[in-house]
């Protein structure tokens, strides 16, 4: 079956139509489609019986010196992903569709949305949140599916479902990598060969920290990799390391117990990358 291709809300639903009963399941994305993408599209569809994709490079979730105009656009290769991977439904609005021009109404992602991340992208959560729940909205899935890849935005979005009494579903999946280590994500095709060498060591520095018991040796052992690393040429420059709890995104004690995530986020070159691991502590 051939994907319906929609940019609007009186698209989607002419789509909803032509698609017929069922569950849906969403799975929004910025484009530019890998394999992580594709494993939260399958993962999607053993949530339900059709799989929308939305494709949205959202400026709200981009600061002023953000990558947001060079972010990659490659909506023929995505589209042909969908296909693959039995997508009924792509959902690919222009910016001037989803937001009015005298907009002023938005999602605030409250205390968590400042902590880690959010201290370095001021008002990233609240462009996330913002267009999550107008997708949510304009999609009406029963099932939405995130990437683990973006451990606080999935907390986020959790958190929001839970304030605002979203009736959908939300569906973690795990982060793919390369077979060295490297999460995959959008931005890795900025990185020279050299610079994909210094990015390995947030993952390394990840792994290094894993086998390690107690918060402070866990934290100690990756911040080892990522010293070394901040001396190679081109070097990694470390936004911050942190091992938080899942649910809140506050750093844990030195006697937590259960899972906790340890989150690195680091520029090499220009190109600024984030990845974590969950860890079960005690
Ligand atoms: P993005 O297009 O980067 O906004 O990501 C869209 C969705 O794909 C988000 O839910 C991300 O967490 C998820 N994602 C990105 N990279 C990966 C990855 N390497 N493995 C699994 N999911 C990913």
């Amino acid at each position: 079956m051939d994907v319906i291709v929609t940019g609007n809300r009186a698209e989607l639903t002419k789509a909803r139509e032509a698609t017929g009963r069922g569950r849906y399941a969403l799975v929004p994305t910025m484009g530019a489609l890998h394999e992580g993408h594709r494993s939260l599209i399958r993962l999607a569809g053993e949530q339900a019986d059709h799989v929308v994709v939305s494709v949205f490079v959202n400026p709200l979730q981009f600061g002023p010196n953000e990558d947001f105009s060079r972010y990659p656009r490659t909506f023929e290769a995505d589209l042909a992903v969908c296909a693959e991977e039995g997508v009924r439904v792509v959902f690919a609005p222009a910016v001037a569709d989803m937001y009015l021009p005298d907009r002023q109404v938005s999602v605030s992602a409250g205390a968590m949305g400042s902590v880690v991340e959010g201290a370095f992208r001021p008002e990233h959560f609240d462009g996330v949140l913002t267009v999550v729940l107008k997708l949510f909205n304009l999609v009406q899935p029963d099932v939405a599916v995130f990437g683990q890849k973006d451990a606080q935005q999935l907390a986020l979005i959790r958190r929001m479902v839970a304030d605002l009494d979203l009736p959908i579903e939300i569906v973690g999946g795990p982060t793919v990598r390369e077979g060295d280590g490297l999460a995959l994500s959008s931005r890795n095709r900025y990185l020279s060969a050299d610079d994909r060498a210094t990015a390995l060591n947030l993952s390394r520095a990840l792994r290094a920290g894993a086998v390690q018991r107690g918060p402070e040796r866990i934290k100690d052992a990756a911040r080892a990799v990522l010293e070394t690393a901040a001396r190679l040429d081109p070097p990694l420059l470390l936004d911050y390391l942190a091992l938080v709890d899942p649910a809140t995104f506050t750093e844990v004690a030195e006697d937590h117990r259960g899972e906790a995530i340890l989150a690195v986020a680091a520029k090499v070159g220009t190109t600024r990358l984030i990845d974590n691991v969950v860890l079960t502590l005690g």
